[in-house]
């Protein structure tokens, strides 16, 4: 039956000082839950019963906009709890690596292209690594809570790494600040499940 707010794989404060702990708290807590409780609401009569989140993002055309909105919350969140850690962050190695050196030509490149995606995205959405229909690692993002499994995404793929760039990720410690916490966010990333999720994809 209905979709249920997943644990945070690790402590509240276990990303400090990089993503706060009130922030994570609130973050999680409320707006995450949020996302679940009215994405529930809205799924009597929808037809969306008993789909999966990726089902339902992958025929969100069919339904509507509250669905949209919380189902592409709850999945975009849910994500992006599991690609955070602590004692994370730097350069990735195995496959994920060779990958972004094939793709962007440097890790540098693609931090500089993903960061990018995230400081242009005006108001409020998320940058996404995704690997593409073709195979090949893409770099984008999209408005509110869309995701590029969306039908209706410009921007489409399989998200293996998500950066929330809406206030509520970052304004209680950075402020206006979006690019200090973009840049924040790049010593939390867990590499080993970017890794492991891109593995997955592409069997
Ligand atoms: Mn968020």
């Amino acid at each position: 039956m209905p979709f249920e707010l997943p644990a945070l794989p690790y402590p509240k404060d276990a990303l400090e000082p990089y993503i706060d702990a009130l922030t994570m708290e609130i973050h999680h807590g409320k707006h995450h839950q949020a996302y679940v409780t009215n994405l529930n609401n809205a799924l009597p009569g929808s037809g969306a019963e008993n789909l999966s989140i990726e089902e339902i993002c992958k025929n969100i055309s069919k339904f509507s906009a509250a669905i949209r909105n919380n189902g592409g919350g709850h999945y975009n969140h849910s994500l992006f709890w599991q690609i955070m850690a602590p004692n994370a962050g730097g350069i990735p190695s195995g496959e994920i690596a060779d990958a972004i050196n094939r793709d962007f030509g440097s890790f540098d490149k693609f931090k500089e292209l993903f960061i990018q995606a995230g400081a242009n995205r005006f108001g409020s959405g998320w940058a996404w690594l995704v690997v593409g229909n073709d195979g090949k690692l893409a770099v984008g993002s999209t408005p509110n809570q869309d995701n590029p499994l969306m039908d209706i995404s410009d921007f489409k793929g399989t998200p293996i790494l998500g950066m929330d760039v809406w206030e509520h990720a970052y304004y209680l410690k950075y402020q206006n600040r979006r690019p200090d916490y973009m840049n924040a966010f790049f010593n939390v990333i867990n590499w080993k499940k970017v890794n492991d999720l891109f593995v997955s994809v592409k069997k």
